[in-house]
């Protein structure tokens, strides 16, 4: 297990890596993204902490957008998260309006009076600074939808299950209210501890990633 974690992490972090802002157009428009945070380190690297893709058709660049920029917890698990363990850190009791999914027009006129939204604002632009200055990421392109969520659970099933992947002990998820988060050491909540990548898929991935 170990020895395909410490592999992929090797493959990974030998790819050409991004950190905000980054040009689109250098993004494949399928594909699973790798993240990486800053000062959290593993098999003599830069530790994975998220694996990511997306299901619908050419939605990558998008789904990146969604997390880098788009200042709305409730298109991105992700934002929601890095909000959520902020906001506990801090002990702020704000956390149980954050958790409030407001993407409906009827969710917003039924909050309307009871959601903070100035200090929604100011919680989405403190998620915006901390995952724009601390998170770097690969990408690659996996055109077909049923691949891409086989490789990315199996990736993050793998990095799980190893045992020599942990958090730094200042990582910021070990703040998240999320067990999940602070247990796996990895901002994701599923597919975590299930099948990890096979030494098969192991050629495989290599295949796909171009590595000789
Ligand atoms: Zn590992």
């Amino acid at each position: 297990m170990s020895k395909n974690c410490h592999m992929i992490h090797q493959w990974f972090n030998g790819m050409k890596k991004f950190t905000f802002p980054f040009d689109k157009k250098e993004i494949p428009e399928n594909g699973i993204y790798i993240l990486f945070e800053k000062s959290e380190f593993a098999h003599s690297t830069n530790r994975i902490v998220r694996i990511g893709t997306h299901t619908g058709n050419n939605q990558l660049r998008s789904r990146l957008f969604q997390h880098f920029l788009n200042e709305n917890k409730d298109r991105s698990i992700f934002r929601k998260n890095i909000g959520r363990t902020l906001l506990n850190k801090d002990k702020d009791s704000f956390l149980e309006q954050w958790e409030i999914d407001l993407t409906t027009k009827n969710a917003k006129d039924l909050h309307s009076n009871s959601v903070d939204f100035i200090k929604q604002k100011e919680t989405e632009k403190r998620v915006t600074k901390y995952i724009q200055n601390n998170f770097s990421f690969v990408v690659f392109q996996v055109d077909d939808k049923n691949k891409r969520l086989e490789t990315e659970s199996k990736i993050i099933s793998t990095v799980s299950l190893c045992e020599e992947c942990k958090p730094s002990e200042n990582w910021l998820g070990n703040f998240s209210p999320k067990e999940k988060i602070r247990k796996s050491g990895l901002w994701l909540v599923n597919e975590l501890w299930k099948t990890p990548l096979s030494d098969e898929d192991m050629i495989e991935l290599k295949q796909i990633l171009k590595i000789k």
